[in-house]
């Protein structure tokens, strides 16, 4: 009965698990952890997740727990303004714990109607040309059409796949945690401005009831990454960077990260895809992972229900591959650049200095805006209008907005001359007929994630395009 297997709980499976829900596919998700985790790692949503959350109705949501910040200070910590004008309806940072991101996502892909299932290790799988059976830690098989590996950096599914992870392991790790401190917040606020003055990658940050966040490189890096540091360690780090270790006591959590960038070869081998950290590990410079896992997870979504519903064109389920490997080869080099613009070492420091001066052009900080906020994103779809493979933003319509019109992940055609038709697709493509200040070309049809298909106002060109992205007419 179930019709995909997603391995992995995290925010790239659950937003997954939701997005295949709206399309009506059976969905299970498997979870290794029995609950839960409780360390924070993502501190926020980018503006294409929160343009992401806007189209599918959730935006309120994650606004009631979220903090919105400027769209500054993110390309390797250096401090400009935010770019005038952005294209977004949504030109903010939206601070929020990742422990709450996944609260959130886990309710939505609930209520749609996913079943998750905790404490369930994915240790095994096969596949045939019928579908995927895959083992659970305490010998339970179970069958699905697909498998998505959605389970995170050290994936057991693209390991068991046997998909390459080229990159570099890391070199460079650092400790994180949440603790109490012994001295007032004036003292932790000057001693970290000091340091932070040259070491970057240093911070200690109020959360609110007395509880800070830590961050100070390590001292090298661990044998066993997966084990925790002491809090004795983070303190020998605090001091070794600071002069004072803050008095620190009573740790939530403490945890440790790399600085590890590697990207799997190929996101499908038949009937088995991976997504988010499963696909692509980075160092968390510019808060980036967890947004574009969910991305991979709105590329992917409707694809697959596509398939599961036997609609689905020649190569649209392969197109996740070919959209989504290069965003993440991208983000790679966006992360790693960054990491080097965060060394100490005077060659980078100059680096940095040149790079903070040439932001100052304002369309310098723009494409370093764009690309961290993923809202530059073009998908290749061949020659065409300039908003081609881009996601649209969202414009007032006379009678609404474009993205409150998304919610369910259909196609759908804008069509400001009303002389277009969808028919022989209404059962995958929403046509509406209105008009808005903020779109100059005369009709646009959106894939479900959002992403421009087609731009124009002739009928038979519109109809050419169709089956490429919505397979036959009906
Ligand atoms: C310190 C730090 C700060 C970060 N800050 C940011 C930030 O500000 N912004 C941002 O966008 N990203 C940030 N990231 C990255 C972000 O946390 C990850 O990219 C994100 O969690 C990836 O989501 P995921 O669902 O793909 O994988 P994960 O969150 O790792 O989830 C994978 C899930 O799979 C489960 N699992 C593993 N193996 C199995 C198995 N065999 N069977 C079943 N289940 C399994 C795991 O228990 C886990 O729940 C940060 C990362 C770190 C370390």
């Amino acid at each position: 009965m179930i019709e995909v297997i997603v391995a992995g709980g995290g925010p790239t499976g659950l937003m997954l698990a939701a997005e295949l829900r709206l399309h009506g596919v059976r969905v299970l998700v498997l979870e290794r952890d029995a609950e839960p985790a409780r360390f924070v790692r993502a501190l926020g949503l980018h503006v294409r997740s929160i343009e992401v959350m806007d189209q599918r109705g959730l935006l309120g949501r994650f606004l009631a727990h979220g903090r919105r910040r400027e769209v500054a200070g993110f390309f390797a910590g250096i401090d400009k303004p935010p770019p005038a004008g952005l294209d977004t309806a949504h030109g903010y940072v939206l601070g929020i714990p990742q422990t709450t991101t996944d609260r959130l996502l886990a309710e939505r892909a609930t209520e749609l109607g996913a079943e998750i299932r905790r404490g369930c290790e994915l240790v095994g799988l096969s596949q045939d040309d019928e579908g995927v059976t895959a083992e659970l830690a305490d010998g339970t098989r179970l069958r699905a059409r697909y498998l998505v590996g959605c389970d995170g950096g050290r994936s057991t599914v693209r390991k068991l796949l046997g998909v390459g992870f080229p990159g570099e392991p890391t070199r460079v790790e650092t400790l994180l945690g949440e603790v109490a401190v012994g001295v007032p917040p004036e003292t932790v606020a000057a001693v970290v401005a000091d340091v932070r003055r040259t070491q970057k990658r240093f911070g200690v940050g109020p959360l609110g009831d007395g509880v800070y966040r830590v961050v100070v490189p390590a001292e090298g890096v661990a044998e066993d990454r997966s084990a925790p540091p002491t809090l004795d360690e983070v303190r020998r780090q605090l001091r070794a960077y600071a002069g004072t270790d803050f008095g620190v006591h009573s740790p939530r959590w403490l945890s440790r990260f790399g600085d590890a960038t590697r990207l799997a070869e190929r996101y499908r081998v038949g009937r088995v895809l991976l997504a988010g950290d499963a696909a692509h590990v980075h160092p968390p410079t510019g808060g980036q992972g967890l947004n574009l896992g969910i991305q991979d997870a709105v590329n992917l979504g409707w694809k697959l229900a596509a398939e599961v519903a036997g609609w689905a064109p020649e190569g649209l389920l392969d197109s996740y591959h070919t959209e989504r490997h290069p965003v993440a080869a991208d983000v790679l080099v966006t992360t790693r650049a960054q990491m080097e613009l965060l060394s100490t070492e005077p060659g980078p420091r100059a680096v940095r200095r040149l790079l903070s001066e040439l932001m100052d052009f304002e369309d310098v900080n723009r494409y370093l805006v764009e690309k961290i906020t993923a809202i530059g994103v073009r998908y290749d779809l061949g020659e065409g209008h300039d908003l081609l493979g881009r996601r649209l933003r969202d414009v007032g319509l006379t009678r609404g907005r474009l993205y409150a019109l998304m919610h369910g992940g259909r196609g759908l055609l804008l069509d400001q001359t009303g002389r277009l038709s969808v028919a022989g697709w209404a059962d995958r493509v929403d046509h509406v007929v209105d008009v808005s200040d903020e779109l100059d070309v005369p009709a646009v049809l959106l894939r479900p994630d959002g992403h421009v298909a087609w731009v124009g106002d002739d009928q038979r060109d519109l109809l050419r395009r169709m089956p490429r992205w919505f397979g036959a007419a009906g």
